[in-house]
């Protein structure tokens, strides 16, 4: 295995972290006090081709690889974890599903759009009554005389709604057949009946948008299912085997950004006539929180690794995301406790490390989830 990364790859890093340097990190704390997602930004973050890293060109995509654009989102983590999972959201949960169970036509009509950036995409599973349990979708797609569907009910807690373009939107075509009579969609923002709920509150991720879906007798062509009537949990499962890498590199990302900040400030203060470097139990503790991101680290690469060979990645990703989004937790309310005082306050970006990183042990499936996955592989 090689453990360096190309020249490609390298490349996506820095133009993330460029991204991040020179756009991201001055607007940080403001964006994140006052809960703005910033849609400008969120263009210029695309206008970088950082969506289309494994997509084939036709498409507008740059044919490299999905580590490429994992990099990427864990990149953007460390200056704005927010940005990070708009990217995601975009990238695993519409785009992905699109490429990987869409038709030709569906193809052609959305993913360069998508790719370039021009349109921004969201993925709604979610529902009231239907969180960890998918499967008790209450959404309902009847059919019409011509064969189109007509769509009701809602969607809660949907990451970029409001201001995404193109949705993969789940619904019940046929309750009798349980799961597998659930059915993914494509739909388009400005559809008749097509509209928006409540704007959640959150605890962090405060530059990234998260609102409600409500569909009253949406009309949505037959040409817009996804991946054939009665497969939309099996798409729902896979696109969230993807989107859990995505979800890892951001929790990476946070991890590494409260890392450095924890290591700078332990240079800098001073108590007892020495930096807090100099005691060995903050070294100590410098060196564990090092010591797990690392570990999180070849997890978050591998899954990564094994999606673009083709090769089985659904017990690595979820592996990979309870794992770094663990780490994420406890190394960020490590940096707190080094801050002290001030960790706790909002004045310094750890507050915000530790706030973020919480979301990636919920989303994606809460990290019970993972295990559920993880130990009903090993007990198959
Ligand atoms: C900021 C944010 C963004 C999100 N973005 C999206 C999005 O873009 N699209 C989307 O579709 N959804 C999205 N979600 C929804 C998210 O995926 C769900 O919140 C998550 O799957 C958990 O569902 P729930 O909140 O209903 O919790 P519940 O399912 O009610 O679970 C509550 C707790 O019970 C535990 N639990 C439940 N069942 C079991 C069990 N059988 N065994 C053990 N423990 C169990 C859970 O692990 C959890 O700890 C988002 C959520 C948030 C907060």
């Amino acid at each position: 295995m090689n453990f360096n990364l190309t020249d490609v790859q390298q490349e996506f890093v820095k133009l993330a972290k460029d991204f991040g340097e020179k756009k991201l990190a001055p607007t940080i704390t403001e964006r994140d006090h006052q809960g703005i997602f910033d849609r400008a930004l969120v263009d210029e973050m695309l206008s970088l081709g950082l969506a289309g890293a494994y997509f084939e060109e036709k498409y507008g995509g740059a044919e490299c690889d999905v580590l490429s654009y994992i990099l990427a989102v864990e990149e953007l983590a460390k200056y704005d974890a927010g940005m990070s999972i708009t990217l995601s959201a975009h990238v695993s949960l519409c785009i992905n599903p699109i490429w990987q169970f869409g038709t030709e036509e569906q193809k052609e009509k959305y993913l360069p759009g998508l790719i370039e950036g021009t349109k921004l995409g969201a993925f709604g599973l979610t529902e009231p009554n239907a969180g960890t349990d998918a499967s008790g979708q209450q959404t309902v797609a009847t059919k019409d005389e011509n064969g189109d569907y007509i769509l009701n009910g809602s969607k809660v807690f949907i990451t970029n709604a409001g201001e995404a373009d193109v949705y993969i939107v789940f619904a019940m075509t046929d309750k009798s057949q349980g799961t597998k009579g659930i059915s993914a969609f494509i739909i388009e923002k400005g559809w008749e009946g097509f509209t928006f709920g409540k704007k959640e509150d959150k605890l962090g991720i405060h530059t990234s948008q998260t609102m409600e879906l409500v569909f009253q007798n949406v009309k949505v062509p037959k040409e817009n299912l996804l991946g054939g009537e009665g497969k939309g949990f099996k798409v729902a499962m896979m696109t969230l085997d993807g989107g859990r890498i995505g979800v890892a590199a951001q929790a990476l990302g946070i991890a590494e950004a409260a890392l450095n900040d924890a290591v700078e400030y332990s240079k800098q203060r001073v108590q007892f006539g020495k930096p807090l470097c100099k005691f060995q139990s903050v070294s100590f503790k410098l060196a564990d929180m090092k010591m797990k991101i690392e570990a999180a680290r070849n997890l978050v690469y591998k899954a990564a690794f094994l999606k673009h060979e083709g090769q089985p990645f659904t017990v690595d990703a979820a592996i990979a995301k309870r794992f770094a989004s663990d780490v994420a937790m406890e190394v960020s309310v490590e940096a707190v406790q080094i801050f002290g005082g001030y960790g706790y306050s909002e004045e310094y970006p750890v507050a915000r490390h530790m706030r973020d990183a919480k979301i990636t042990q919920i989303y994606e499936g809460t990290n019970e989830v993972q295990l559920m996955v993880t130990s009903g592989a090993l007990l198959r």
